[in-house]
């Protein structure tokens, strides 16, 4: 069923009704309780999703990917593990998604599919970038989307018991929503990730102070990253106006380099282009592909000659020329390292060239990005980033605008998520400093059960959320042990000793072969191997005794004892030693 073309708004509602549990209808008239559960981001910066249950209805809010941290090798993000929803699939009346970003959306295509496929709910926007990220996990999946829209702020949504409805925030990405979840007991208040925009172009500074008036007692859910920041705002304004600065005066080309979700601002670059008689050419497939999107949906109107396929800058004057590329944060493969480690078909560096990084430093990419610089200032006289102009605006909030928030919706409750424990302790202390007692603010870890009825507290046990790794096709297949073989590989390498042995007599035949990696060269280690090979006879010669009856498993742990001590002795390292006998 093609929900997103055929069906009005109001057939799709009376179809989640009649696909609603019978059993609602009694249970709603019991008295229950509400509980709200992070699966994940209430320890970090991703992996965002929260279960709100109430007796046999359950709404879910987004479902994001964590990006792997420095000691999860080879591991490509981190899923929040559903094990509390096993067997509870039935119950699911909706998935909710407050914008596109990949710590909101990535974990969808796994996730839906695995919960039997609920109904999602998000802006158009969203919505595409979803399908997106269904399609390039698995070809032709986003066909199973079952979707609602929401076409309008003013859209209203029963799923279940809960009444849904929306406002609008900001956020450095399209179509960003607020969510509001009324329920029996309480009103739960999410704007997703957001900022406060005080300089916004084309539109009206956003107030909150409406949600004030939402029936009591009210729940702030507050997305808390800028929790320590002390930092005043960028406004878009002052950065647009910097950027198109820089655009001018530029000496030749001007290459730009940015998030591939911040279509807003690859707009505004475009619109400047149209005015100055410029051209404006995009790299990076995600970058394009956002703003396919954006165009298909009527987001973004430019004038048809204004973009220009990369392969023709070359084409027009340097200084007609606009690049927009993805990289900024040095990924491998994005298109700004390519170009600086001259490994681009079209775009060499040239001294003329202007170089913007229009970005934040994503955490734990600082060495990366760090690099790159060093490397593009060989290469260019001309490199501008956010610590010499205000050449980006960041898409969270800072100190004052917590405050701000708080104020203006002046929740019975306060709960900080979406970020770090350390931030959503500090964000906490804001609380209190604007006068909010202890039992009214919770600081949840991921897997708190908080329940709501009268009054709100945190259950004594939590619901499982250890990390759900995927690393190539497989999702949950590598756990901790994986890993930290893994990490013992990177740090000292492996050493696999093959040795045939005759099974009448037990001795060893010939000479052991040795296969190492990442622990030392073997060319170069002639006598240490020599050793090694005699040391392995005689252990397992003596191990063996004279044959027949003898335990294989004990004669490996001891070859792989003995031989980890006498390489430890030799070398100080310790390599994974994998002993493989033969026995013939
Ligand atoms: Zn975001």
């Amino acid at each position: 069923m093609k929900l997103d073309r055929h069906a009005t708004f109001r057939t799709l509602w009376r179809k989640l009704h009649a696909g609603s549990n019978p059993a609602l209808g009694t249970n709603t008239m019991k008295k229950q309780e509400l509980k709200i559960i992070p699966l994940g981001g209430c320890e970090e910066v991703g992996r965002n999703m929260t279960v709100f249950e109430y007796g046999n209805d359950i709404v879910i809010l987004d479902m994001g990917i964590q990006f792997p941290e420095e000691d999860m090798l080879g591991i490509n993000y981190v899923i929040p593990n559903t094990k509390y929803l096993r067997g509870k699939e039935k119950n699911i009346r909706g998935v909710i998604f407050s914008h596109g970003h990949l710590d909101h959306i990535g974990a969808a295509p796994i996730l839906l599919e695995k919960l039997n496929n609920p109904t999602i709910i998000a802006r158009p926007f969203t919505i595409q970038m979803i399908k997106h990220r269904q399609e390039d996990y698995s070809a032709g999946s986003s066909q199973k989307l079952k979707i609602i829209f929401i076409k309008k702020l003013e859209d209203k949504i029963k799923l279940g018991v809960f009444e849904i409805s929306f406002f609008q925030v900001d956020h450095s990405v399209m179509d960003a929503v607020g969510i509001i979840l009324k329920t029996p007991v309480a009103t739960i208040i999410h704007p997703g990730d957001w900022m406060m925009e005080h300089g916004p172009i084309n539109k009206q500074k956003i107030r909150y102070n409406h949600l004030s008036e939402l029936k009591k007692p009210t729940i702030l859910m507050l997305e808390s990253i800028g929790s320590i920041n002390t930092k005043k705002p960028v406004t878009e304004k002052e950065m647009i106006d910097n950027l198109k600065r820089v655009i001018d005066k530029a000496p030749g080309r001007t290459i730009i380099a940015t998030f591939s979700s911040q279509v807003q601002r690859i707009k505004q670059i475009m619109e400047h282009a149209s005015k100055k008689n410029k051209k404006v050419a995009l790299d990076g497939f995600s970058m394009k592909m956002n703003i396919e999107i954006a165009k298909k949906l009527g987001y973004i109107k430019v004038r048809k000659d204004i973009l220009i396929p990369i392969n023709k800058i070359s084409n027009y004057p340097d200084q007609k020329v606009i690049i927009m590329v993805t990289g900024a944060q040095g990924e491998e493969k994005a298109v700004l390292p390519r170009i600086v480690a001259d490994n681009h078909r079209f775009i060499k560096i040239k001294k003329t060239d202007t170089i913007i990084f229009s970005s934040s430093v994503i955490p734990g990419h600082e060495r990366t990005i760090q690099r790159l610089k060093d490397n593009l200032y060989r290469l260019s006289d001309n490199i501008i980033h956010s610590d010499i102009m205000d050449v980006h605006s960041s898409g969270h909030s800072n100190i004052e605008d917590i405050k701000n928030i708080i104020r203006q919706i002046r929740p019975t409750y306060f709960i900080p998520v979406y970020a770090n424990h350390f931030l959503l302790k500090e964000a906490a202390k804001i609380a209190y400093q604007l006068g909010y007692k202890k039992d009214k603010v919770i600081v949840p870890d991921n897997g708190s059960v908080i329940k709501v009825d009268k009054e709100v507290k945190v259950l004594k046990d939590k619901v499982p959320t250890n990390y759900i790794f995927v690393d190539g096709s497989g999702v949950g297949d590598v756990g901790e042990i994986v890993l930290k073989d893994r990490q013992k590989l990177a740090e000292d390498g492996m050493f696999v000793i093959v040795a045939v042995v005759d099974r009448k007599t037990g001795q060893v035949r010939g000479s052991p072969d040795i296969i190492s990696r990442g622990f030392i060269y073997l060319r170069e280690s002639k006598e240490l191997l020599g050793q090694t090979r005699r040391k392995t006879i005689s252990i397992i010669n003596n191990a063996t005794g004279n044959g027949g009856g003898v335990n294989w498993t004990n004669v490996k742990e001891e070859v792989k004892s003995k031989i980890g001590q006498f390489l430890f002795s030799k070398t100080e390292r310790r390599p994974i030693i994998l002993p493989v006998i033969i026995e013939v």
